[in-house]
């Protein structure tokens, strides 16, 4: 066991002994490959830095009481990653070399992976870039896939307490037929300055519009948006949305204790009529919002929670899906795969 402080640990990055590593060339992909480097030689001309050809992913390890690993749904952020890679003119990393690396940096790094009773967890980050050199825009024609992992706590140190959030009415994240739907880097780009803003101004979040007619709900910061009225778990559709599997599971969860399930475009004057929202992602699972504020509007604000509390469908939603990834409760949808 490493000298861990498993109960202090937060959403950032720390060292572990191993990565894995596979690269493409010629047309093919070779061998995993075993580093523990930090640092990747690159090509000063390699696509991924000039021209964005860069994806990823992130999920979740988690040991249980039993002290197994459970690793989350790892399939879908495989598909996803083959969708992002088809989006932007990458070679599609195979199923096998997917999952191989993933659970080869986890049985490596064993001894970081936090035990059962902290909250904590380990987080897998695969990334796929171009490192074939080009300075005409154009795909490359050799590729990195890779594999790291580290030790992460829950993402809000202060607990599943409801966080304020901010519309942003005078930037987008993606364009309505963009690569908003693939999880690539110069999507987080685009949305550096107006999260820094929010941040600056004391929220926890941007929640941007659809970038059409700044009428609908699109996604807020990097996590999907829900909200909840009338035992209805509502979701935006869009086709600037990356598709969380956060969310794809709450919506299972949330038809599984009798909700109705909606996916269609929310106008941003519906906010008024939810009782309870929330935004989600691999990282907090769910952040419960106690206020969002449309600053650029007026000032308009919605407000959700008045007593600091979480509301009970979204604490139901979260404890649900937490007591499934870390093998407390019976994992009815088959979401885990075990690593042994
Ligand atoms: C990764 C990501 C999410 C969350 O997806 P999960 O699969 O639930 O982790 C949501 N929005 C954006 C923009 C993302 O990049």
């Amino acid at each position: 066991m490493k000298n861990i402080e498993w109960s202090k640990l937060t959403f950032g990055y720390s060292k572990t002994d191993y990565n894995i590593r596979c690269y493409y060339r010629d047309g093919k992909w070779g061998e995993l490959e075993i580093s523990s480097s930090e640092n990747i030689p690159l090509h000063m001309a390699a696509t991924s830095l000039h021209y964005g050809q860069e994806a990823f992913e992130g999920l979740k390890a988690f040991c249980g009481k039993d002290n197994k690993i459970r690793v989350f749904r790892w399939e879908e952020n495989h598909q996803r990653m083959v969708n992002s890679a088809q989006g932007i003119l990458m070679p599609e990393v195979p199923k096998e070399i997917f999952w191989g690396a993933c659970k080869k940096v986890i049985e490596l790094n064993r001894d970081y992976v936090p035990p059962y009773g902290h909250g904590a967890s380990f987080y897998l980050r695969p990334l796929l870039i171009g490192t074939g050199a080009q300075v005409g825009v154009k795909a490359a024609n050799e590729y990195l896939f890779m594999v790291f992992g580290v030790p992460v706590g829950p993402y809000f140190k202060e607990g599943f307490k409801p966080v304020n959030i901010q519309i942003v009415r005078d930037a987008d994240r993606a364009a309505p037929l963009g690569t908003g739907v693939y999880k690539v880097g110069g999507n987080y780009a685009a949305s550096l300055s107006s999260g820094e803003r929010a941040h600056k101004e004391g929220f926890s979040a941007a929640l941007y519009l659809d970038a059409k007619e700044k009428k609908y709900i699109d996604e807020c910061g990097p996590a999907n948006f829900f909200g909840i009225k009338n035992n209805t778990y509502v979701t935006p559709l869009s086709t600037s949305i990356l598709p969380s599997i956060t969310n794809k599971s709450l919506m299972v969860l949330a038809e599984d204790m009798g909700l109705k399930v909606e996916r269609r475009p929310i106008p941003v004057t519906e906010l008024s009529e939810f009782s309870e929202c929330g935004a989600c992602g691999t990282a907090a699972v769910i952040s419960p919002i106690g206020k969002i504020v449309d600053s650029q509007n007026d000032g308009k604000e919605y407000v959700f929670s008045k007593d600091g509390k979480a509301g009970s469908i979204s604490t139901q939603l979260y404890e649900r899906l937490l007591g499934i990834q870390y093998g407390e409760m019976e994992d009815k949808f088959k979401w885990n795969t075990l690593v042994d």
